[in-house]
């Protein structure tokens, strides 16, 4: 990266976080770059906590939620989020562009990703043909970490940004594809539910300040359970060791008995109840 493109990107975030309010998406994303090179710096892993990685490529983000860029709306809890019809994509059918930059292998991940959402539940995904709503799976470059919209954006192409292989982490594991994809479907986060703190507790002390935001927690009107049951297994559920500032402490604690702190944040599946809630989401939808 240039000195200008530097010097412009550091303007960006300066701006962005000044104002507290992201301008765009794409501005957003360059804003993070940054960050993202900071927290992108250990090796990723696919799936449940492991000694020495304990949280998710997809929980290091700088975006809400560590991995959801937002519209105004969404950020605002407003009129429409993951209740709002022209969030979901019409018929169950998700357009999709792969990056022609992912590697063979990546790109092999990226499909398996798709593969975990169809083979279990009614969401079709299909190659893009002259669709102006569509998601784009991009390779990101170094240091962009993963990250998705929440539902569909109409009449737009939206990134689904896969940070390729580097040396300093990747997103391409299907499981953690699947996770960006399933925000693109238009859920949020399993420990942003309305009832989560009967479930979960949130051991502030343990995050930093800044990092706050991304247990926020959603009231009933922006967010739907379909009634199904807190899911300790969903693969929207962050890692217990998410934005530990001491990772040999937990920032997520289960409150039902017999539940390890490693059961969290799974990225290998799509839970029985991710399942369920999005072919709930969908039902009226699917063709
Ligand atoms: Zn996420």
């Amino acid at each position: 990266m240039g000195c200008f493109a530097l010097m412009l990107l550091f303007l960006t975030t300066i701006f962005v976080e000044v104002l507290g309010v992201p301008l765009d998406s794409e501005l957003v994303a360059r804003a993070s770059l940054k960050e993202g090179k900071k927290r992108c710096s250990q090796n990723p892993s696919e799936g449940e906590a492991l000694p020495g990685r304990k949280d998710n490529m997809d929980e290091r983000g700088k975006y809400h939620g560590g991995d959801m860029v937002l519209t105004p709306d969404q950020l605002g809890e407003l009129k429409q989020g993951i209740n709002g019809d022209n969030y979901r994509w019409p018929g169950g059918i998700v357009p999709y562009v792969i990056d022609t930059n992912f590697s063979p292998s990546e790109r092999t991940s990226v499909l398996a990703g798709i593969n975990l959402i169809t083979s279990k539940t009614c969401i079709k995904f299909t190659n893009r043909t002259a669709e102006n709503s569509y998601v784009f799976i991009r390779r990101g470059n170094d240091g962009t970490g993963c990250y998705s919209s929440v539902g569909r954006q109409a009449s737009q192409p939206q990134v689904v940004n896969i940070q390729g292989n580097y040396p300093s982490g990747t997103c391409a594991y299907p499981g953690i594809v699947a996770h960006e994809l399933i925000h693109a479907l238009g859920f949020y986060h399993e420990h942003s539910r309305t009832d989560r703190d009967d479930f979960i507790t949130v051991s502030w002390s343990n995050i930093n300040g800044g990092s706050a935001y991304n247990f926020d927690k959603y009231p009933a009107s922006f967010v739907s359970l379909f009634g199904v049951s807190y899911d300790y297994d969903s693969l929207m559920h962050y890692s217990a060791y998410a934005f530990a500032i001491n990772h040999n402490l937990p920032t997520l604690i289960p409150k039902q008995s017999g539940v390890s702190n490693s059961r969290l944040g799974q990225r290998s599946k799509v839970s029985t109840l991710d399942a369920q809630k999005i072919n709930t989401m969908y039902k009226d939808l699917c063709t």
